[in-house]
């Protein structure tokens, strides 16, 4: 291959490195290189099919969900959409209760009814005062108090992270929202829906344009040097890998995926059954809720975190931040000085969903646009 003939090269095929590709071929004519390690493309949000037949979710779950119907439009020219069904609940004391806590959770959970004046007063007399909550932990108990934070939170956030809530910031255990109605959707956005043939085919018919190549199986860091042509380069790779680890490694957790089919259409009432306390595991995912298929077999998956292994989830902790903090002023001197560009999850250390990932791709876009008309 002439590496010299490229106008964009891309590391990482995930969603960021697909739409950059997209858009630039599109939209300015370039000529892309997109440059993958792993074997796919679609980044996390690859999907398969199972020898069962069953499409499933390589990485873990993928919900997508947005406000953005810019978005939606955009991604609805490669793909048709099915509805989400995304529910989940927590297995506590044997029973299931819906997650986030809404007003049926706290029935349960106290043993009582309510109503949502009575749920409000309840929590009010179970929080615990924190001004400014500084962590995770300071965090939820002033929103629930002890007894939902250790039936809910603390085991959950110790499997998940391997350190206490204590040293995780507040905003890792707030981004469950807590309802006093019966709402029981896991989140709360206007388009809840999920890719008709699933993200795989999504990203593979965005990616079907002469002018993009990709290349699998290839880590961009190994063969860096042979880009010096390019009018710009794309990296959303993990940024402390770009520059050496010269501050040091940053921490992420990942998971171990456990697969296990069964001779039955369905195993469990939900999507995802949450285990706060019991198993090594901290959830059991039966992707067949929301993929709409219909099949006589299921495939549930087990998730064990653990770190080390591919990078999933970044460790909000301050130290963290402060070494990301150094890793991103050197991304910017790079984006200056030879318009090298950092975006996506790994590259910016920061837990996007897909939506808010993608929005960033279609914002670099933009600066793109603006910085390399002329070139
Ligand atoms: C377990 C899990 C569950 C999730 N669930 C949801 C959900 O329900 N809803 C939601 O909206 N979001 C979810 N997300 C987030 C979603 O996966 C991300 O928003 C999205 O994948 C970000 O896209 P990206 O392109 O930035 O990164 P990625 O998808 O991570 O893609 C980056 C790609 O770069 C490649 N790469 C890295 N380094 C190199 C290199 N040196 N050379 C070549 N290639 C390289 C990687 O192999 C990877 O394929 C979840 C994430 C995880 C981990």
């Amino acid at each position: 291959m002439d590496y010299h003939n490229f106008d964009l090269i891309i590391a990482g095929a995930g969603p960021v490195g697909c739409i950059l590709a997209e858009r630039t071929a599109r939209e300015m004519g370039w000529k892309c290189l997109l440059i993958e390690k792993r074997s796919h493309v679609a980044g996390n949000c690859h999907d398969f099919i199972h020898e069962s037949g069953l499409l499933l979710h390589h990485y873990g779950p993928h919900f997508f969900r947005t406000d953005r119907k810019s978005i939606v439009d955009y991604l609805s020219s490669y793909t048709e959409w099915i509805p989400g069904n995304y529910r989940v609940q927590a297995s506590y004391r044997e029973e299931l209760f819906p997650l986030p806590i809404n007003l049926t959770t706290l029935e349960k959970f106290f043993r009582c009814s309510l109503t949502p004046d009575s749920a409000q007063s309840l929590l009010r007399a179970e929080r615990i005062e924190v001004n400014e909550p500084k962590n995770s932990e300071e965090y939820v108990l002033s929103r629930v108090g002890k007894k939902l934070y250790e039936a809910f939170y603390l085991g959950y956030t110790l499997k998940q992270w391997g350190i206490h809530p204590r040293e995780l910031l507040p905003s890792v255990c707030g981004r469950l929202p807590i309802r006093f109605t019966r709402e029981d959707r896991y989140v709360d956005e206007l388009y809840q829906i999920m890719p008709k043939d699933g993200y795989t085919r999504l990203f593979e018919r965005m990616l079907r344009h002469p002018l993009i190549t990709v290349l699998l199986n290839t880590d961009f860091l190994k063969i860096r040097h042979l880009f010096k042509t390019a009018k710009a380069i794309v990296y959303t790779g993990p940024i402390d890998a770009y520059f050496d680890f010269c501050h040091g490694a940053l921490s992420w957790r990942s998971l171990d995926f456990e697969w296990v089919e069964m001779n039955k259409p369905f195993q469990q009432p939900c999507v995802s059954i949450n285990y706060p306390s019991e198993h090594d595991y901290t959830r059991s995912v039966e992707i067949k809720h929301v993929t709409g298929q219909k099949h006589a077999r299921t495939v549930i998956s087990h998730e064990y975190p653990h770190s080390g292994g591919d990078p999933f989830y970044p460790v909000l902790t301050e130290p963290n931040l402060s070494r990301y903090s150094l890793y991103r002023r050197l991304g910017e001197k790079e984006t200056t000085e030879k318009a090298v560009y950092f975006c996506g999850r790994l590259a910016t250390y920061s837990y996007l969903n897909m939506d808010e990932a993608m929005q960033n791709a279609l914002d670099l876009c933009q600066v793109l646009k603006k910085r390399h008309h002329h070139d």
